[in-house]
Order: C-alpha cells, then sequence, then structure tokens
C-alpha cells in the first residue's frame, strides 16, 4: 500500500551575509503520522523504508540567483539598463544576456563584467 508520512518540525534556513541562503535543514520531532492516498489516517505501515530527513540543499552559489556582484562597465549603458541590473536577481554566468526592463537594450556578462550588449558602432 502506498502511504505518506507526516512529520513535525522545523526548517531552519543558514544565511551568509549577502542575504543568500546557503544551506538548510529539517528538524524533525518524534511525531509522525501516516496516511493512505486519500488523505485517511492509517496505522504506522509495517514496510516502511527508512528516509533521512535530508532536505535537497539550494543550488551552488555559482548558479543560484543573486543581486548583481559583479563590477557594471558603464560605457555605453543606459540608467535604465542599469537600474535593471539593480533590481533583477542574475546568475553572472558568462553570456548570460539581462534585457531592460525600460527599453530595448539588453546587458551581457562578460569577461568578469556587466557591459552593454549593443554592438560597437
Ligand atoms: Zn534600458
Amino acid at each position: 500500500m502506498a502511504f505518506k508520512k507526516i512529520t513535525v518540525g522545523f526548517v531552519v534556513q543558514h544565511f551568509n551575509d549577502r542575504g543568500q541562503c546557503t544551506f538548510q535543514e529539517f528538524i524533525c520531532e518524534d511525531i509522525c503520522e501516516y496516511e493512505n492516498e486519500k488523505g485517511e489516517n492509517i496505522d504506522n505501515p509495517e514496510n516502511e523504508i527508512y528516509q533521512s530527513y535530508g532536505m535537497v540543499q539550494p543550488s551552488t552559489q555559482s548558479t543560484s540567483k543573486h543581486l548583481r556582484i559583479k563590477p557594471l562597465l558603464i560605457g555605453g549603458v543606459l540608467r535604465c539598463c542599469s537600474s535593471t541590473l539593480e533590481s533583477t536577481p542574475v546568475e553572472e554566468k558568462e553570456g548570460e544576456i539581462l534585457s531592460c526592463k525600460y527599453c530595448e537594450k539588453s546587458l551581457i556578462f562578460k569577461n568578469g563584467n556587466w557591459q552593454s550588449n549593443s554592438p560597437k558602432q
């Protein structure tokens, strides 16, 4: 029989000084309830195989989104575009393109810097 196990506990999330979540854990109490797939309470199933409460961790900081950390080269960058960059979570992966919220232009993350993605005149 398929079943669901419902456990009471706490989630503790750890944040670094930039406000990014770096780790989370689930601390459970001993109180568990079991339900069948219709949501009805059932007795503890005899066929339960132990599963730890390890939570899926956030992806590494290099791929998780955050507000801009790397420098913005301001040559040719409009104020609306820099404002978009300051307010939009980004990954800062080489080649990432961020479209401006206000105009047709975009920024690109290249050589470790944000810069205008307009072709050079
Ligand atoms: Zn713009």
